[in-house]
């Protein structure tokens, strides 16, 4: 099978989780963890990172840090992963779930101001598949109506929206390390923000509600959300050659839109006049057949590949949890799209055999 992400190591990751080992720290306490933060931070653009154990942690933490909390709405991203309203649902606030563009597959910023009510507020832009949502718009829109911005970074390491990096937008951001994302430590995320209070919420909330003064003391309730020194190891080997791993990334998208672009049966990814695509996945929509067929078609040539996100709005476990009005973008591309090998271990001859076997069955 061709996997549909194999992440390569190029840099200094054995060396520096050797390091990691021979010093003694594993906890979140160690060196590595810091200089993570302080590079991180340095890297995107903010005054303040926290390293936490995953990316759904740090979206929890953001929603809890700006307080949102019952009667309050905060509009998401139908097109997303679950992550995005675990946090707001148990807080007892409402997602309201707004549908997606067709072709950059990100929030349809047009159809934001519809769905914001007295009860608004938050807004949770969430860039996906490697394009930037559309800041501007969705800026202004949250400056006139007064609301806070989440912005979700976790697909978009390294990418710029009007040159501006992605994470650096609004009144805090989240990022995941998990092992398919741009840059990963196997299993990780982190905030980031400019605001001294909330940072310090955090990472508060991120240590059991414990604060720099370790009396054990606790007067909000936390979580065990740290990334210990062995990822964060991982992470600042990843991030000293991210250009590499970005400059890979689009090479292997190019390489698939030179392949597969002739294919009238099948919509690849746009190139965008605000940003370069840096393909985190290269995501396809088939025309003619299912994606869950040419998925299964592709299976049998060796051919591993995932499908789309499952719309919020069709989630079971959010019944009546969430309001939303018309979603039909989200609910075709989740029946038509599917995304293709591309880690940055795939190998020219891998990228020929999926475009072959993509020619053939779509
Ligand atoms: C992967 C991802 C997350 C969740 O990250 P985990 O580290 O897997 O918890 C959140 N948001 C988006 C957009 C993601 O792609």
């Amino acid at each position: 099978m061709i996997p549909v992400n194999e992440p390569a190591f190029l840099g200094n990751e054995q060396r520096y989780v050797r390091e990691a080992m021979a010093s003694g720290w594993l906890s979140s306490g160690g060196p590595f963890v810091e200089r993570f933060e302080r590079d991180m931070a340095e890297y995107v653009g903010r005054k303040y990172a926290i390293a936490v154990n995953s990316g759904t942690a740090a979206l929890d933490l953001a929603v809890a840090a700006l307080g949102i909390g019952p009667g309050d709405e905060v509009i998401v991203p139908t097109f997303t992963i679950i992550s995005c309203v675990n946090e707001i649902v148990r807080r007892g606030a409402t997602p309201v779930l707004v549908d997606c563009d067709a072709d950059t597959f990100n929030i349809d910023v047009r159809r934001i101001e519809e769905a914001i009510t007295s009860r608004t507020k938050a807004i949770m832009a969430v860039h996906i598949y490697g394009l930037p949502v559309d800041m501007d718009p969705l800026m202004a829109l949250a400056e006139k109506h007064d609301l806070l911005v989440i912005e979700d970074a976790a697909e978009v390491h390294g990418q710029t929206y009007k040159g501006k990096r992605c994470g650096s937008f609004g009144d805090i951001s989240t990022f995941s390390f998990y092992a398919n994302k741009i840059i990963t430590t196997g299993e990780g995320g982190m905030v980031l923000t400019d605001e001294p209070e909330i940072a310090e919420r955090v990472r508060r909330l991120a240590n059991l509600g414990f604060g720099p003064r370790r009396d054990y003391k606790v007067t909000e309730l936390g979580w065990a959300s740290r990334m210990g020194n062995l990822q964060a190891a991982v992470g600042c080997a990843q991030l000293e050659y991210i250009g590499e791993i970005l400059q890979r990334k689009r090479t292997i998208g190019a390489l698939y839109n030179l392949g597969l672009g002739d294919l009238k049966t099948l919509q690849i990814p746009l190139e965008w006049e605000h940003a370069q695509n840096c393909y985190w996945v290269y995501p396809v929509l088939s025309y003619r057949k299912t994606g869950h067929t040419l998925r299964m078609e592709l299976r049998d040539r060796g051919i591993e590949t995932r499908p789309f996100f499952w719309p919020l709005h069709r989630q079971e476990a959010l019944d009546g949890r969430c309001m939303w009005d018309k979603c039909t973008i989200a609910e075709r591309i989740a029946e038509q799209g599917f995304y293709i090998p591309a880690g940055t271990a795939i190998t020219g001859d891998q990228i020929d055999q999926v475009v072959e076997a993509l020619k053939e069955v779509a």
